[in-house]
């Protein structure tokens, strides 16, 4: 079965502190997000922010190519009747293809949270799922505090997993919400929800959503898909709330490159890099240069040994290739460097200098006594589109090297 790559970027991760993007950045981020071959697009939540609504009338007019747009809510509030329910009514009438909504599998919350009875909270999401079945192409539950409620009351959360098959949901999706899972609990968990799913007359997808308070949400997102799994929600450069949600700049390239799964971001990986930078831009925050795959020191290479070795097979220091996902690889120049580091920045540029030339030796010696002085020369790679690039990017590093000290 192919796996799904849903994002949240846009409901999950904008509940990130700092993190805020307005009406029109959330389509600029959709359009991309469809152009990475992205399964499923979670907009927003129609029936508790004004700015989702916008958001989803605007997308009707957004012709998206392959990536389902999808509207998130919970189960209805227990003193309404579906029909009635303002929340499930705001999710209609965002007219997607695709509607998820949480309910809750913990009973702490159910009655500390809803303060309703563990039979009413089962109720609430079988007749939400069963009213939203008929009415949407592809409808997914997220079982909300789903490891929390498994560690303390497992037949309970299970049934809750039970009635939302029975109220009609296509996906099932294991939460993480409170990101203290660790990466040992998720299988045992998740083989014992398999278990409980296969005794139920219909079979349902299953999927993950984790978030990163132990700093575990992509370890745990790949254990569960090993497991089985096939739906991954996360988000671009992990933003969400608190510590943030599973990012996908790290999943995505595991399933595909490590893992070997089909799914339809395979397609479209090398955009992975251009499409990280550009949520942070519309952001208006800055890029994290070490994040893995597609921050720009993941393939940057500072040590003389290092660069030698990278010179005569990449793979001596990393673990892909940076162009996959449209990264690229840097040979820094610093007090570290040596004559590999030199003879690549000339060859790049179009120097001819061989390595036996003094003038190498003299280079390296100048640099480690300049850096020595506080003078720093590792520069920045150059910017992939030029008509926004600073004067002296579409020169790359090497220009910055000769006047970054000054
Ligand atoms: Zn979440």
């Amino acid at each position: 079965m192919n796996i799904e790559v849903y994002d949240t970027t846009l409901r999950d991760g904008t509940q990130a502190e700092n993190f805020n993007l307005s009406v029109d950045d959330k389509i600029k981020v959709s359009r991309k997000l469809d152009e990475l071959g992205i399964d499923f697009i979670e907009g927003g939540w129609p029936g508790s922010n004004p700015l989702a609504v916008e958001y989803f009338e605007k997308m009707k007019t957004v012709e998206l190519k392959h990536a389902k747009l999808t509207a998130f809510g919970s189960t209805r509030h227990f003193q309404n009747p579906p029909e009635k329910d303002p929340n499930l009514q705001a999710l209609l009438a965002a007219r997607t293809p695709a509607i998820t909504i949480f309910g809750k599998s913990w009973d702490v919350h159910v009655f500390d949270a809803l303060r309703i009875e563990l039979e009413d909270n089962l109720q609430i999401i079988e007749d939400s799922l069963a009213y939203l079945r008929p009415r949407v192409e592809h409808l997914i539950y997220d079982a909300e505090h789903f490891f929390d409620g498994f560690k303390n009351n497992r037949e309970y959360c299970l049934a809750t997993l039970g009635r939302a098959v029975a109220g009609g949901a296509e996906t099932i999706t294991l939460c993480d919400t409170n990101g203290g899972t660790l990466p040992h609990e998720i299988q045992p968990i998740v083989e014992e929800v398999k278990k409980y799913l296969d005794r139920l007359d219909r079979p349902v997808r299953l999927g993950i959503h984790c978030h990163n308070d132990s700093e575990c949400a992509v370890a745990n997102s790949l254990l569960a898909v090993q497991s089985g799994v096939t739906q991954i929600q996360g988000t671009m450069n992990g933003y969400g709330e608190r510590c943030g949600n599973a990012n996908l700049t790290s999943i995505i390239p595991a399933i595909v490159f490590k893992m070997g799964l089909e799914c339809e971001v395979a397609n479209h990986i090398d955009r992975l890099y251009e499409t990280s930078r550009l949520i942070n831009e519309l952001a208006n925050l800055p890029h994290n240069r070490y994040q893995p795959y597609v921050g720009e020191s993941a393939f940057a290479h500072k040590g003389g040994i290092h660069v030698s070795a990278v010179e005569r097979n990449p793979l001596t220091y990393e673990h892909i290739e940076p162009e996959k996902v449209g990264n690229i690889r840097r040979i820094l120049i610093s007090d570290q460097a040596g004559r590999s580091n030199v003879l690549h920045k000339a060859k790049k540029y179009g120097l001819k200098l061989e390595a036996s030339d003094p003038v190498v030796a003299a280079i390296i010696n100048e640099l480690k006594e300049l850096e020595n002085q506080g003078y720093q020369y590792e520069g920045p790679r150059p910017a992939l589109n030029s008509s926004c690039a600073a004067p002296w990017a579409s020169s790359g590093d090497f220009l910055t090297w000769r006047v970054s000290g000054s």
